[in-house]
């Protein structure tokens, strides 16, 4: 042991990734979490399969953070997709590629993983310690709130990796952000990231569908156009095709108050072939059967179609074909934070060195969601999660060595 005191504040993936480095190379480690157990979030993840990586082309991978891809390129360099797998089969777990590239653990679970990993942890002397809520500082040290009492904690040096604030009932509530923003650190304000968006629905509508999937359809936004599925929710839509299109829908919502999706509702038809198909139709028929027979449209599919195209947009069988083609969903706002996949928002990169310290608080490092970057589902949160952790247990080795 080499006698340092660390003190990592967050049990996510983040944290623990940085535990695991720092211990394995001598130093003593605590984890703190203001939970009774660690890593809710990670297996919540894990009850729909556990995305832990993706296997595209690596340079393509590394670009799906947006404008803060530049920043993470280092750590996830340091840390990659195989490198996640490899880690995952090291602690038991055997991962496969899913038909869309997405990496999953063979058991589609996370409790067989966390279960590895929180006994190697132990046996590399990692403590960890719950119901430990990092309430602020106080006199150079770090304050807890324990069911023993508050307590300050002294340590060589500390790595907060706190989460963002989607699901806080999971922990990651973003109580931090006073604390950090009073020692003069900018703090983008969190945003629901990874989320669905309300659309005014008549009751008729969501009351019959709320909970349909819309299969096989294609979604259009500033953010590209990409095949999926997505559902009807009692408040509007989501799935993982809205998640894909949700930072641009949400922040052209923020600029301009209004942004629609658009979606095609057969894909595998161009334009031309429906409004052939659909002339080919006895005009008399109804709308239903027209649209059954001549398109293959039914089901919540000719509803979405009653419900947003005013009737004049698909009196013809060209207005029908180019509605069919792109029914634009008007979007009124996304759903709260708390229901979202991951948030965007976050400390700045700019408060942060390249080794994840804080520029202002010499000492303290960071890692995770925590920090304001932000990306689409496919497993690119968690293996940044990792990557940083790993990267800011780097830095702080480095600091400590300095
Ligand atoms: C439903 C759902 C499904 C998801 N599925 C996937 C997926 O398949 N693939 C993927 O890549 N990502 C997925 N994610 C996202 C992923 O789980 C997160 O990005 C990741 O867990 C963030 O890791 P983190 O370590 O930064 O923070 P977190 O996992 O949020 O951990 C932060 C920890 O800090 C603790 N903490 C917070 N405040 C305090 C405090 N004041 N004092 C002490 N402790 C504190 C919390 O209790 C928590 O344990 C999913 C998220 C959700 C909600």
């Amino acid at each position: 042991m080499t006698g340092m005191q660390i003190a990592i504040i967050g049990g996510g993936p983040a944290g623990l990734m940085a535990a695991e480095v720092l211990s394995l190379s001598g130093h003593r480690v605590t984890v703190y979490d203001a939970m009774p157990t660690v890593a809710r979030k990670f297996l919540l993840a894990g009850k729909s399969g556990l995305n832990i990586t993706h296997s595209e082309d690596y340079a393509r991978f590394a670009g799906r953070f947006g404008p803060t891809s530049g920043r993470l390129r280092a750590a996830l360099d340091a840390f990659t997709p195989e490198d996640v797998r490899t880690w995952a089969a090291g602690l038991g777990t055997e991962t496969f590629t899913g038909s869309s590239g997405r990496v999953f653990p063979k058991a589609m679970k996370a409790s067989p993983l966390l279960r590895a990993w929180l006994g190697r942890l132990e046996a590399q002397g990692v403590r960890i310690l719950t119901r430990h809520r990092w309430s602020g500082f106080a006199d150079d040290g770090f304050v807890f709130e324990t069911p023993e009492g508050r307590v300050v904690v002294h340590c060589d040096a500390a790595m907060l990796a706190l989460g963002g604030a989607s699901y806080p009932r999971l922990g990651s509530d973003g109580g931090w952000i006073d604390w950090l923003r009073g020692k003069g650190i900018a703090i983008g304000d969190f945003q629901p990231a990874n989320c669905g968006f309300d659309v005014a629905w008549s009751p008729l509508f969501s009351e019959r569908f709320a909970g349909e999937p819309l299969k096989a359809v294609t979604a259009t936004s500033e953010a590209g156009t990409f095949p999926g599925e997505f559902v009807i929710s009692r408040h509007g839509i989501e799935g993982s095709l809205v998640y894909a299109h949700a930072a641009r829908l949400r922040d052209r919502l923020a600029g301009d108050g209004e942004a629609a999706l658009l979606v095609d509702l057969a894909p595998g038809r161009s334009a031309e072939r429906l409004t052939r198909d659909l002339s080919r139709q006895d005009g008399k028929a109804s709308l239903s059967n027209r649209l059954r027979k001549g398109a293959g449209i039914e089901g919540v599919k000719a509803a979405l179609l009653r419900e947003l195209a005013p009737p004049e947009t698909l009196a013809t069988p060209e207005r029908l074909a180019r509605r069919i083609k792109a029914l634009p969903i008007p979007l009124l706002r996304p759903r709260p934070i708390a229901e979202a996949i991951s948030s965007a928002g976050g400390i700045r990169w700019s408060d942060i060195d390249d080794a994840y310290m804080l520029k202002a608080l010499p000492g303290l490092f960071v890692a995770g969601e925590m920090i304001d970057w932000e990306a689409p589902t496919g497993g690119y949160l968690l293996t940044a999660c990792f990557a940083t952790g790993r990267a800011a247990a780097r830095g702080l080795e480095r600091w400590l060595q300095r």
